[in-house]
């Protein structure tokens, strides 16, 4: 592993020092899909372990990839956390099956799923674990919520910041800013609404 950003990597085995920058993205396109996203939340950061540092507004998406299947509702957050690289993975992996994901097909519709997107500076393949998360640079849903909190954060492996992959994305699917949001700093909480469609 190398660190190629502004702070350490966090050894893999180690404890990451909360100067590490670490982001999650959140997706969603089953059932009441914000619910999903704010549960998840509310699980990842009942736990002392995982503290919230910034929320991107909630994003509307058009299916990547497997078509035929309802948009996305999408998310990143920024964290702090005391957990080593592959432990938060579980971590989120455990969030996910709390909240009842069924893991079928790759591409198919989920009611929720968390994705680890960078982890400081931290370059890693093992067998479970790829950062930064190897699709990123091609996903509009995720860069544009990831720009609107993190801009200048340089993403390991692609000399890039997140808002230059999001200049050179490819993707053009719809990516439709979709709640307003009140985020407290004072209890790292943050509360959401979906605008009422339009008349
Ligand atoms: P999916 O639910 O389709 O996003 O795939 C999740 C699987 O991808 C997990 O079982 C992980 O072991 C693996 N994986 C590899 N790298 C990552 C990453 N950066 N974030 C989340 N899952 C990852």
């Amino acid at each position: 592993m190398k660190s190629s950003n502004q702070q350490p990597a966090a050894s893999n085995q180690q404890r990451a020092t909360s100067n590490d920058r670490v982001f999650i993205a959140l997706g969603s396109n089953l059932g009441d899909r914000a619910a999903w996203l704010r549960q998840a939340q509310e699980k990842l950061f009942g736990a002392p372990t995982v503290q919230l540092v910034a929320a991107s507004t909630v994003y509307e998406t058009e299916p990547v990839g497997k078509i035929d299947q309802p948009a996305f509702l999408n998310q990143v957050l920024e964290v702090r956390t005391t957990l080593a690289p592959e432990n938060l993975l579980s971590r989120l992996l455990q969030v996910e099956r709390e909240l009842g994901r069924a893991r079928n097909e790759r591409w198919g519709p989920r009611n929720i799923d968390l994705d680890l997107l960078a982890f400081g500076g931290c370059i890693l393949k093992t067998g479970r674990l790829t950062l930064p998360h190897p699709e990123l640079h091609r996903r509009r849903f995720v860069l544009q919520p990831w720009a609107e909190i993190a801009p200048e954060f340089i993403v390991p492996g692609f000399s890039a910041t997140v808002e230059g992959l999001l200049k050179n994305c490819g993707d053009n699917n719809r990516v439709q800013k979709i709640e307003r949001q009140n985020y407290s700093s004072e209890n790292k909480r943050c509360w959401w609404y979906i605008d009422p469609p339009k008349e």
